[in-house]
Formats: C-alpha cells, sequence, structure tokens
C-alpha cells in the first residue's frame, strides 16, 4: 500500500516546488496584482530560469496561464489547488503550535514539508479536530489542560524507538 501511495504521488501530485511556485503566484498578485517571471524568481530567492522552466511546465498542466499582460496568473485549478495547499498549512500550523505546543518556527518549517501531500480528508478532519479542540466545550478544555500538564511531565521529545510503546485500548481502536 505505501509503496503505491508514493509511487503515484511522484507521476501525478505536485512537486514541493511547483506548490511554491504557485503560491508565489497568487500571493504576487495579491500584493502587486501582477506576477512576472522575474517577480517570482526574486520572491522565491531562485534563477529566472529555474522559474521559467517551472511555469512552462505548471502552464502545460492547466495550473497557470498568462493574463492579457502576458503576465502570469492562476487558472482555477492552480487557485483551487493554492486554496488548499494553504488551508492545510494553516490547520497543520494552529494544530502543532496550539494543539501539541510547537514552537511557531519549527511548526512552520513542517506545516510546509506536508503542505502539499495531504488529502482533503486528512485536512477536513484536522479542521474539525481543532474546531472541536478550541471551542467553549468543557471537554476540551479539560482535554488540553491535562495534555499540557502530561508533555511537561514526560517531556515534550519521545525517542523514535518509544512511539509504538503505548498501546492503543481495543475500543478507541474499534471505534475509528
Ligand atoms: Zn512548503
Amino acid at each position: 500500500m505505501f509503496q503505491e501511495v508514493w509511487k503515484s504521488y511522484e507521476e501525478n501530485e505536485l512537486t514541493h516546488s511547483a506548490a511554491h511556485h504557485l503560491m508565489a503566484v497568487h500571493e504576487l498578485r495579491t500584493r502587486h496584482g501582477y506576477a512576472r517571471v522575474s517577480d517570482i524568481a526574486q520572491h522565491l530567492k531562485i534563477t529566472k530560469g529555474s522559474v521559467s522552466s517551472a511555469m512552462k511546465h505548471l502552464k502545460e498542466r492547466g495550473y497557470v496561464r498568462e493574463d492579457h499582460n502576458k503576465f502570469l496568473e492562476l487558472s482555477d485549478k492552480g487557485a483551487k489547488v493554492v486554496a488548499e495547499i494553504e488551508a492545510a498549512r494553516m490547520a497543520f500550523q494552529r494544530f502543532l503550535v496550539h494543539a501539541l505546543g510547537m514552537d511557531e518556527d519549527d511548526a512552520e518549517i513542517d506545516a510546509c514539508k506536508v503542505e502539499h501531500l495531504v488529502s482533503a480528508e486528512t485536512r477536513s478532519r484536522l479542521t474539525h479536530f481543532l474546531r472541536f479542540l478550541f471551542s467553549e466545550q468543557p471537554a476540551a478544555r479539560v482535554f488540553l489542560e491535562a495534555l499540557r500538564i502530561h508533555t511537561l511531565e514526560h517531556g515534550a521529545v519521545i525517542a523514535a524507538e518509544e512511539v509504538f510503546a503505548g498501546a492503543i485500548p481495543d475500543g478507541v481502536r474499534d471505534r475509528a
């Protein structure tokens, strides 16, 4: 199963670099009203040549097109992907900082790594989880405080070999 998943991602999905090219187009157009190859290169701190070849590929795949001034803009498909990536990044960042207590900068880096990879279902369920967790529900308040104390008592860092030690009770596993 895992073998097939990573192979299909390599073939079909956006690379992390392509995702950031699309986000750059979105950000520059929002900020300045236009996005040329040179603007994107400056924004991403890479060469114009590599932006050009990335954009050629993204145009061919229907994520990007040129506006009436021959400047770059996102297609509907590109805009949808950018919205999904930004939503996933936001959800992960909130989860890592506000639920797990991570440092903002570390959380931003990890959220950046996964933003373009997660499914709509993961993003949606994580969003539900966060909405519940930060709601006025008394159970959520109690849970967050108990989690905070647990993490303080046991230390934030757990060695990889210890990760599998915590058994999940049958009742919890069956309900999933
Ligand atoms: Zn990223």
